[in-house]
């Protein structure tokens, strides 16, 4: 595949001229592949005769694909207090510098994991006994706190996927993927986990 630069010569039928061109890479804002809106400053090929957009490079094409901005969608969750403490607990212990949205990522990160995982399942029902065992019997009233992130429509799908094959409501999953987390980063630490989770820490945000 040839790769143009800003300046770049060819040639196109353009629809407004009505016959072969020779056409001239520039940059152009140009409408997004569902026309909602724009994409700014895109490499297209444009008619030295009339100015119009008379052809668009494969290396333009991502940038204009609807597929990449479609809407994030939502997880909404009420867990108790300790297991966000334990979410920031690990996202500390993985980067003592990472910002407060790194327990997102992390969360993310471990919602893959486990779907990927073949046995994903096995480690989330696992991870959901030793939660029951470790927070179920108190009698003391444990505050919930309110966890809101916007994920890729794939990862909610993975999500959907991991509720169905584990049969744990949404609720439970997440406090089942938090004591996953804190078994791998803060009980017996993974290296090559921790390892990946540092350099994610580093990019995100
Ligand atoms: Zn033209």
């Amino acid at each position: 595949m040839k790769l143009f630069i800003d300046g770049d010569q060819g040639r196109a039928i353009c629809d407004h001229c009505k016959k072969m061109v020779s056409l001239t890479f520039k940059r152009r804002d140009v409408p997004f592949s569902d026309k909602k809106g724009l994409a700014h400053d895109i490499l297209v090929g444009v008619c030295d005769e009339c100015d119009q957009v008379v052809s668009i490079p494969a290396q333009s094409t991502p940038s204009i694909s609807e597929s990449r901005r479609k809407a994030l969608r939502s997880i909404e969750v009420r867990l108790p207090a300790i297991y966000l403490d334990m979410l920031d607990l690990a996202a500390f212990t993985v980067e003592p510098d990472s910002k407060p949205d790194f327990r997102k990522d992390l969360l993310c990160y471990y919602i893959h994991d486990l779907a990927q995982d073949p046995k994903g399942i096995q480690r989330l029902l696992s991870a959901h006994k030793l939660s029951l065992v470790s927070y179920a019997v108190n009698t003391v009233k444990i505050p919930s706190r309110r966890l809101s992130m916007k994920v890729p429509d794939k990862l909610k799908a993975e999500l959907r996927r991991l509720e169905d094959e584990s049969e744990l409501n949404t609720t439970d999953l997440m406090k089942s993927v938090v004591f996953d987390i804190q078994r791998e980063v803060l009980q017996k630490p993974k290296p090559v986990k921790i390892k990946a989770l540092r350099y994610l820490a580093l990019v995100a945000g």
